[in-house]
Parts: C-alpha cells; structure tokens; sequence
C-alpha cells in the first residue's frame, strides 16, 4: 500500500517492531509520572540508535541516518503508536543547523547531538509571545566579544534532559537593532535558572519549565547564522516538526483505531459484540476513514518534499495543512477510542485515556490550529489554491 519501496518499507518495519517493544513499558511509565528506571530509558534510546531510528533526518556525512523525508515521516509515524514520549528516544536533532552551522558548532553541537551525547532544547516562548514570535522581548546585548542575553521563556521542552538550548531574541543595539537572532547556550550555565516547573496534561518524563535567563553571558561563537537571521531558523523548523507532528498523529491514530476496533469486536452489550451496534460501528468506520485520508495527504507531503526540496513555500502550504489535519483527526479518533471503550476508556491504564490527553497540545505547539488555518488561507490569496493542493 502507498507504494512504498523496499528500503521503506524495511525502515517502517523496524520502527514497527520498535515501538511495540515499548509499549508495554507505557503503564509503568503512566504510574510513575513518566518516569522509567534510568537504565531502562538508557537501554531504550541504545536500541533507537542500532535501529538506525535516531536522527534519521541528519546528514550521512555526520552520522546521521540521510533518510528521505518519507522515511523520516514512516519512522515518526511508528514512534506515535507509542503514549508516555517513550518513542522521543528515536530523536530529531535540528536538521536545519549543519546548513548554517560554523565548523566549531558543527564539532560542538551538531555532531554530538547526532551521536545523542548532546541533547537540545528550545526557548522562544514567553509570557506574552506564543503565536506572535515576533512580540518576543529577550534581548541580546553585543559586548566585546560575548552576547548578554536576557529574558523568560515559557515551555521550554526537555530543559531537564537537555545540555543546551536555543534561545531566541532581538538584538540590542547595533546595526541590526530590533531584528531577530538565535544563540547556542550551553547548560547548566550562570544566570539561567529555572522559575517554576508547572505539570502539563500529559504525563511525559520530560518537563517545560519556566526558565530565566539573567545576563547570561555566551561567546560571539554561540551566534547561529548571522545577525536577524533568527526568524529564519524557525520557518525552517516549524515546517520539519509540522510534519513530524502530523506523522505522529497518524500513528496514534492507527493504535487507537485498532485498539477500538479489536475491543468492539470482543465487548458484548445488549445481545451481541458493541461493533454489532451502528452507533459504535459508525465511530470505528469514521476513524479509518479519516487516518487513510490522512496519511495519504502526509506521505504526498513528504514525496513532494523530496521531490522538490527547493519549493519551500508549496512545503510551507501543506505542512501547515498535514499538521492541521492530522492534528485534528488524531483527537477526534481518541475521542471516540474513550467512547468506545466506554468506562474502561477513562482509566489512565487504559491507551484511549492517555492518548485523550497527550494529543490535545498537537493542536496548541508548533503554531496552533488557528495559526495553521491563517497561513494556509493567506497562501491561497496569494498563490491561488491550486498551486497548493
Ligand atoms: C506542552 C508544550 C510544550 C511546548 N514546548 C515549547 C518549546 O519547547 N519551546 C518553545 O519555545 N515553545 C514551546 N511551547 C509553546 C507553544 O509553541 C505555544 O504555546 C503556542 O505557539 C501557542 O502560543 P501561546 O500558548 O502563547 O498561545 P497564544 O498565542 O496566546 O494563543 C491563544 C489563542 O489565541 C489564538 N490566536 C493567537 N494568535 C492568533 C491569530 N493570529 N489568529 C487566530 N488565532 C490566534 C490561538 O490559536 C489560541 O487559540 C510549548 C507549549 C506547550 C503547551
């Protein structure tokens, strides 16, 4: 099916057989505030690597996997299958900064990132910037031959795994004043504390705090790019992770509806197997029915990718659309994976439960739902629709 090859097809079998090896680690991990033993998680991220599953979108020439980008979407999908982020061990290191990266912080970052010795983590959000990146307020001061930078970022992923971070900000002073850059900040470091870890709806070993950075001083070396090229990192990754969210969507999608499906066909209730009433029936058909829609619209995305890499704005477009899509589909199916399971579907044992609450912020991070539907609108005034689907 999809017409997939045989190097796909081995890449997507290996990742299958992955993630059921970690599904059964979900409950223990559930129970324990998304937490496994650290020898465990150890073993787990060792297995992602020799499956060749980790940084399956970074460059050969590094060490990365050089995976088409329909590989990568087949191996995320796998990864989706899984609650608990216990599939975030098959990591995307950025794939955007071997481009722009200078020899030094291909030595430092990118390479070690790859090897997974390094792990990052990004602080652009604040209090009053989410959808408007552009309304963030942390500076970054040129003194000598070092940045200052200052401000609070909100939900910074994985600040409790990583080993730095980027952070974004508007330069201070200079020729570029105003404009956005991006720096490499090397944790723990002085001045960047955490202010508070709050607790997310979904129970993940890896937390979003709150973080503080107080005239933290980093080397003109830690400049990614140039100066104002900052926005320019994050279309960039936002296009890369819209997908990556939207492949993961699909395989959360496929576990429920095969969960539903096989429950449905076993419950009896009123006189037969629940699958027997057309109610439920028609909960199971819907979701097929929209993951086949979706995941056909997400491989094209990604064929189209590696058809035409140098056609970012048609990427752009489509990305925006998969990561609406999809996002929106995967919550629709968990919805009706609770309903199907009926009492059973609200107990935090129970895959439908987690899902329930785990997939809700793929329509709220990497640009919410409504920021997805401005984009793809303001392209087809722009550009017509049917350059765009
Ligand atoms: C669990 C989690 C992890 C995250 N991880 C990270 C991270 O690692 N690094 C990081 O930098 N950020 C991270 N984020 C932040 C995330 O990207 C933002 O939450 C998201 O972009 C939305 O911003 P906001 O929360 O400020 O909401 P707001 O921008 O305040 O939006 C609030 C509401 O207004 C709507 N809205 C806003 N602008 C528009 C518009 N122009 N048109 C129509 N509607 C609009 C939104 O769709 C939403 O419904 C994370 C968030 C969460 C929840």
């Amino acid at each position: 099916m999809y017409g997939l090859s045989d190097e796909d097809l081995a890449i997507q079998t290996r990742a299958r057989g992955f993630a059921d090896e970690l599904i059964p680690f979900e409950e223990q991990a559930e129970a324990a505030g998304g937490e496994l033993p650290a020898d465990l998680t150890a073993g787990h991220a060792k297995r992602a690597r020799e499956l060749g599953l980790h940084s399956t979108n970074m460059p050969a020439e590094l060490g990365g996997g050089g995976c088409t980008t329909l590989q990568q979407v087949l191996v995320q999908e796998q990864m989706g299958r899984v609650t608990n982020a216990l599939g975030w061990v098959a990591a995307t290191p950025p794939s955007w900064l071997p481009g722009v990266a200078t020899a030094d912080q291909i030595d430092r970052y990118v390479r070690p990132a790859i090897a997974s010795e390094r792990e990052e983590c990004y602080a652009i959000t604040e209090e009053g910037a989410g959808s408007d990146v552009d309304a963030i307020e942390a500076t970054a001061r040129r003194d000598g031959e070092e940045y200052v930078l200052n401000g609070v970022k909100w939900h910074v992923t994985s600040y409790n795994t990583a080993d730095f971070a980027f952070f974004q900000a508007k330069l201070d002073g200079g020729a570029h004043h105003g404009e956005h850059a991006m720096f490499l900040v090397d944790l723990p470091s002085p001045g960047v504390r955490v202010v508070r870890t709050p607790a997310y709806s979904h129970t993940i070993s890896h937390h979003h705090p709150i973080v503080a950075f107080e005239e933290v001083r980093v080397p003109v070396a830690n400049l990614v790019g140039a100066e104002g090229d900052g926005m320019t990192f994050a279309y960039e990754w936002f296009r890369f992770e819209r997908l990556m969210v939207a492949a993961r969507c699909l395989g959360a999608a496929e576990r429920l509806t095969a969960e539903m499906t096989a429950f449905a066909a076993t419950r009896r209730a009123g006189g037969g197997v629940i699958a027997d009433h057309g109610l439920v029936a028609g909960m199971l058909a819907d979701s097929l029915t929209e993951l086949f829609a979706a995941r056909a619209m997400t491989y094209e995305t990604a064929r189209a990718i590696d058809r035409d890499p140098a056609d970012t704005r048609t990427a752009h477009a489509q990305c925006s659309m998969i990561k609406l899509y999809c996002s929106e589909m995967a919550g629709r199916v968990a919805d009706r994976a609770v309903q199907v399971f009926g009492g059973r579907g609200y107990m935090r044992e129970n895959v439908a439960e987690r899902f329930y609450r785990e997939l809700r912020v793929e329509r709220i991070w990497e640009g919410t739902s409504e920021v997805q539907r401005a984009i793809i609108a303001g392209q087809m005034v722009k550009r017509g629709p049917l350059s765009l689907a």
